[in-house]
């Protein structure tokens, strides 16, 4: 679900903030059991034993994973991928381009009722500043309209 409500409003912050208040999540590919920490060698849950994991580098993401995957199974969204990347770059004087940085953004996937590709970022508890700087540099580059999600 996409929350928007005012009192989860963003709090925009500086610096690595939100990278020190998220807390990394590794899901089985299989069962979907998530593991704090990067399981040794198989998934946790009995009978599961499955090795491989999906990389999250926070809860808020790792839900929104699970509510796209219900998506996939009703057929309402196609074609997830993770963390796509975007080369952020600037046109230099001498009318090169200089790449100054990536943005990467958590999903994308194409809508199959807005008939679109959407490309979405989620967010916790807080946005900084420099996330917001690299969204709207893709955004200006690349055409896309990138959606906060709140989870
Ligand atoms: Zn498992």
């Amino acid at each position: 679900m996409t929350r928007r409500s005012p009192r989860r409003r963003p709090r925009v912050v500086h610096g690595n903030v939100a990278g020190k208040l998220s807390r990394r999540v590794y899901v089985c590919d299989r069962c979907g059991l998530w593991h704090g920490e990067k399981p040794k060698l198989t998934c946790q849950n009995a009978g599961c034993d499955h090795t491989v994991f999906l990389h999250f580098s926070s809860a808020a993401e790792a839900r929104r994973f699970g509510e796209l995957k219900l998506r996939i199974l009703t057929g309402r969204i196609r074609d997830l991928e993770l963390q796509p990347s975007y080369p952020l770059l600037v046109i230099r004087p001498d009318g090169k381009a200089k790449r100054i940085g990536v943005y990467k953004a958590d999903f994308r996937y194409f809508d199959t009722v807005k008939d679109a590709t959407v490309v979405e970022d989620v967010k916790g508890r807080v946005d900084t500043f420099m996330s917001k700087w690299k969204r709207r540099h893709a955004e200006a580059q690349y055409g896309v309209t990138i959606n906060v999600v709140w989870s």
